[in-house]
């Protein structure tokens, strides 16, 4: 057999599928199993947006490939939604593309930059994604680590000044996932110095920035002066409209980065689905009343979590945004041997910390998106007494 290539051998296993293996496993012994997995709503999409799709499907002009960029009605509604949310002016033209899910685009944009043995600022913890990205693309991902006594905010101050003048692109994420840690205009203000100083990309995850809680509204990071200069934003239909399955996103911000993502995706993929950015389009233009319905039910799960959790001394910081808690694993336990404690004992799905990587250690993550809250924390309680 011809052996698989470098890249591939060196992929550390997919966090979610030794996961599924372990839970198909405690399922086939006949355990009744609450999956607080994986960030996927399980609450469908708006039936509005559905509809919208439906008519869409019937059109036959839909039926042919798409525009690589995207239709420019859906790039018109993303510019106008981030008007109105963040005011930030962009050209849907050239400073907006739409990606068949954000993941696509985070994965291929350092294709576009990253050459042989360049470097990548990633964090730790952090989706997976970022540095397998980076290590496909032939470069090495150098991991920022992301620690409570930083509001697990990076600490850009002690990265090593050789590896920011050899970085080429920094990814950030907040809300964050999975340690639902929110960033805020001066960390941003930051970010954009230091990327002016050492000449780097900076690529910043806005998927949650919708799912939030109690009023709080997450910001961009294109609100902060100067970041378009040096940066894009990657944003999801996925999380805001529960619709994870539909595959559509976009990336927006420097026109030359949005450019040159656009020109690796020409020479790779085809395109969403037309009548899914249609769908897109429409779930956009009413974001508004739309992701308002969903945020409520989310609201309630959170509120439960925190309570149930709070209730059996769990520690973990209330998430403002995202569908995570992230939890100290109780005391005498590694995040792997206390989940995998959770599956096998009470049918618990959770995901181990430094599943996210190293400095994820110690942490376990909760998802809401399930909504049996109460019986779950209750069987997580049954576990440490
Ligand atoms: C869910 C998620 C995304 C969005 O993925 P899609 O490909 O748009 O479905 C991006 N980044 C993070 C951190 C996520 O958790």
């Amino acid at each position: 057999m011809i052996e698989l290539a470098e890249r591939i051998k060196k992929l550390p296993p997919y966090l979610f599928a030794e996961i599924d293996r372990l839970k198909e496993e405690v399922i086939k012994e006949g355990v009744d199993v609450i999956d607080l997995g994986v960030g996927d709503p399980d609450i469908p999409t708006p039936k509005e947006i559905v509809e919208v799709a439906k008519k869409a499907l019937e059109n036959q002009e839909n039926h042919r490939y798409p525009s690589y960029v995207g239709m420019l009605s859906f790039r018109k509604a993303v510019a106008d939604w981030y008007k109105r949310r963040f005011n930030v002016e962009l050209d849907p033209e050239t400073e907006v593309v739409s990606l068949i899910g954000s993941k696509e685009g985070i994965a291929h944009l350092p294709l576009a930059y990253i050459d042989k043995g360049d470097y990548a600022l990633v964090p730790d913890p952090g989706y997976p994604v970022y540095p397998v990205a980076v290590m496909f693309a032939g470069g090495e991902a150098v991991k920022m680590p992301l620690k409570e006594e930083n509001g697990f905010l990076p600490d850009l101050d002690s990265i090593d000044k050789d590896i920011l003048e050899k970085a080429k692109l920094m990814f950030i994420g907040y809300p964050n996932n999975p340690t639902s840690a929110i960033a805020e205009k001066e960390f941003y203000e930051k970010v954009v110095a230091l990327a002016k100083e050492y000449d780097f990309i900076v690529a910043s995850d806005n998927a949650y920035s919708e799912i939030c809680y109690d009023g709080y509204k997450p910001i961009s990071f294109l609100e902060v002066e100067g970041a378009k200069d040096v940066g894009i934003e990657f944003h999801s239909l996925s999380k805001t409209f529960n619709m994870t399955g539909w595959r559509i996103g976009f990336a927006v911000g420097n026109r030359d980065v949005i450019a040159a993502l656009g020109k690796v995706k020409t020479n790779i993929d085809s395109g969403i689905f037309q009548a899914v950015q249609e769908a897109g389009t429409y779930a956009l233009n009413n974001a508004e009343e739309l992701n308002g319905k969903i945020i409520k039910v989310f609201q309630e799960r959170r509120d439960k979590m925190a309570e149930a959790l709070k209730k059996a001394g769990f520690e973990f910081n209330l998430p403002k945004a995202t569908f995570y808690f992230w939890v100290k694993v109780p005391e005498g336990y590694t995040s792997a041997e206390f989940t995998k404690k959770l599956l096998k004992e009470k049918g618990i799905v959770v995901t181990p910390g430094n599943g996210f990587g190293d400095t994820g250690e110690g942490y376990f993550r909760i998802s809401i998106t399930n909504p049996r809250i109460e019986e779950a924390v209750e069987r997580i309680k049954s576990a440490v007494v």
